[in-house]
Formats: C-alpha cells, sequence, structure tokens
C-alpha cells in the first residue's frame, strides 16, 4: 500500500510483464492493454478503495444495470514520454471535468478529483515502460464507469464501478476521409445526451455509420435532428469547415461532445490571428462554397487522431472533392497540438500536465 499521496491504492502487480511480447511499431488503435488497470467500485453511497491488478476480465451479475440501461461512460486521453522520461498529458483536468460531467446526465455518481488523479498517476508510473518515446507514440487512457449492481427493475443503479484501462498507441492514420451528411438518421436531439460522452450514443450512430461505409463513406457528420440543415458534428469528432481563410465551427450544445481538442484548436487559432467564427453552420452554405470552390477545407477534430483531414463530401447523392489545399490549417493545428503534447514546443497555454511521481 502506498502512503506518500492523499488516496490509499492497494496495488497487486503482475507476475510477468506482457512487453515483450508487443510490436510497438505496429499496433492495432486500442486493442493491446498494458499489464494493469485501476478500479474503484461504487457502494453504499460512497467510492471505496481503489485498487490496481493485473488487466483482465471483470466479474458482473448478468442482471447487472449497465447490460439492461446502458448507464456507462467514459473519458479517451493520452500520455506522452519526454526525452527525460518525463511523463506528460493534455489538458486531463478538461476529462477530469467532462467525466463528472456526463456521470450527472446519465444519474452516475460523481467520481472525485483526487481519486482520479492519484490513481491514474500511480497507474502511469506502474506502467511508464509501456509509454514510448518514439515520434508518435503515446499511452491511450480510457477511463469509463458502468452500473454494476444487479436487478432489472428500471431505475439509476446503487453500485458502479470506475475503471481505468491502458493502451500503448502511434500516431493515428486512417487514410483519406470522406463524409456523408446526415440527412435521415440522428445522433442526439434538444435536451437528450450528445454533449455527454455516454456508450449509448455510439451504440445509437453505428447502424447509420455503417450504412455510410457501405456506401464508401469512412464517417457521418451529424445534423440538427429537426430539420437536418445545420451541421453538428461527427460523433467521434468534431468538425471545422475552411471557406475562404475563414475557420470555422458549430457552437457547442447539448447535442454536442464539447471536445477538448476543439477547444484546444480554438485557442491556438485565436492565438495565430485566423480569423475564426464559432456558429450555426447551414449544409446548403457548405455546398453553395464547394460549387463556388471557396470550401478549402474540413477537418475532424479528436484526442484519437488528433487533426483527421477531410478529402470529400456527399450531401443529397451528390459527391463533394475538397482541393489539395496548401498552407493547411489541419496540418498547422496538427502540429502545433502535437508539437506541444511532447514538449517540442514552449506551452504557452499551459496546457500540459506532468505526471507526479507516485
Ligand atoms: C470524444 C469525442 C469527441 C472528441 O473530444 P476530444 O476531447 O477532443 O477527444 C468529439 N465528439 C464525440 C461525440 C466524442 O465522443
Amino acid at each position: 500500500m502506498i502512503t506518500d499521496k492523499k488516496t490509499a491504492i492497494e496495488i497487486q502487480r503482475a507476475t510477468q510483464s506482457k512487453i515483450s511480447e508487443i510490436d510497438f511499431s505496429n499496433l492495432d488503435f486500442g486493442n493491446v492493454f498494458t499489464d494493469h488497470m485501476l478500479e474503484c467500485d461504487y457502494k453504499d453511497g460512497k467510492w471505496q478503495t481503489l485498487k490496481i491488478r493485473p488487466y483482465g476480465p471483470i466479474s458482473l451479475d448478468p442482471s447487472a444495470k449497465v447490460f439492461h440501461y446502458g448507464q456507462a461512460i467514459f473519458e479517451g486521453m493520452k500520455a506522452y514520454k519526454g526525452d527525460d522520461d518525463s511523463i506528460w498529458m493534455f489538458r486531463p483536468d478538461e476529462n477530469q471535468k467532462r467525466l463528472n460531467t456526463s456521470a450527472v446526465r446519465l444519474a452516475i455518481p460523481e467520481f472525485p478529483k483526487d481519486l482520479f488523479f492519484d490513481g491514474l498517476e500511480t497507474l502511469l508510473n506502474i506502467e511508464k515502460d509501456w509509454i514510448q518515446k518514439e515520434e508518435g507514440s503515446s499511452l491511450y487512457i480510457r477511463p469509463f464507469v458502468i452500473a454494476t449492481e444487479s436487478g432489472v427493475s428500471a431505475n439509476p443503479a446503487k453500485e458502479y464501478k470506475f475503471m481505468i484501462l491502458c493502451s500503448p498507441a502511434q500516431s493515428y492514420y486512417s487514410g483519406e476521409v470522406r463524409v456523408l451528411f446526415a440527412d435521415t438518421y440522428s445522433r442526439s436531439a434538444s435536451g437528450g445526451v450528445g454533449f455527454a460522452k455516454c456508450a449509448g450514443n455510439y451504440a445509437g450512430q453505428f447502424y447509420p455509420t455503417k450504412l455510410a461505409n457501405d456506401a464508401g463513406y469512412q464517417q457521418v457528420v451529424w445534423t440538427d435532428a429537426s430539420t437536418h440543415e445545420n451541421l453538428e458534428e461527427a460523433g467521434t469528432m468534431n468538425v471545422f469547415f475552411r471557406i475562404g481563410d475563414t475557420l470555422i465551427t458549430a457552437p457547442t450544445s447539448d447535442r454536442i461532445l464539447d471536445g477538448v481538442t476543439r477547444k484546444s484548436v480554438l485557442a491556438l487559432a485565436e492565438d495565430k490571428g485566423l480569423q475564426v467564427e464559432v456558429r450555426t453552420i447551414s449544409v446548403y452554405e457548405i455546398e453553395a462554397a464547394a460549387k463556388a470552390g471557396t470550401l478549402k477545407e474540413m477537418f475532424g477534430a479528436g484526442t484519437a487522431a488528433v487533426i483527421n483531414p477531410i478529402v470529400g463530401f456527399n450531401f443529397q447523392g451528390v459527391d463533394y472533392e475538397l482541393p489539395k489545399s496548401e498552407n493547411s490549417y489541419a496540418d498547422y493545428f496538427k502540429k502545433a497540438i502535437t508539437d506541444i503534447q511532447t514538449k517540442k514546443s514552449e506551452d504557452k497555454f499551459g496546457w500540459t500536465y506532468k505526471v507526479r511521481n507516485l
């Protein structure tokens, strides 16, 4: 048991590390996990002792409420290793806060900040060999909470499990991304859970996304559920448009996830003195700009890929290709953000967080 920090954590070490079996130059995103995981149960009205134990299956009653009513929320963040072996994270306080924003909306008890950071940083210290220094390498971190109480009565659970899993990652290249502007299905609605990082938002978009994939589009850009006229987000990424030299993105609302990458892009754009508009974007405006040749770029922003350029879109059955742009904003933001994340450039925003040596 560690006593040199506020939170007591029970640690059971893996008898043998799997690390020598891993080919770090050939990782499939999110499919390889480190040797340990963090676990904390909520019962009798409070979060119990944090535990770190060897990565492996958990056992739940088949009537556990998460299986029936979908009380499940998650986060996604990354850790990096500096040349001096120090470990860094990018704006983890934002993820910690957002986990609790999601928790409140799903009637899940909030997870205390000190438990979050003490648990996370202890786990990262144990797993630090899994964070590689190579360009583009990081450790993807997946905190999540599920309702574990047994019983199929439809009401919020009284028992939950918070966990953190870690998965080594390389820089993420998804190939050329073409998107479909949604005109039938919706991801979220006003008053709903679109702003929460909850499992159900993903379950609900898999089927329409599969239809889009089958038609040759990698992602759907969701539009507002009532008119399908205003572009909102891509469901795993927030979306930016560049018309002329103006950068445009939709305002956050209860239908849109308030992405950390989106926020960072906006701050960097402002810092660079770019023309930025955070406003409603009509599909017709983007269609007209594409026809006029003034739509220069579209890109997604999210933790996994950081910036994901979009090369074309389909709206009401018509395909539009974007020109190859010089002085691409997407390239600029990707480099600016990853340079800050990996300590290659000065962090004047105070976004990087040095993991404590717990
Ligand atoms: C996680 C997520 C994003 C991106 O958020 P980041 O904090 O930048 O990783 C965007 N949209 C949805 C629906 C998401 O779940």
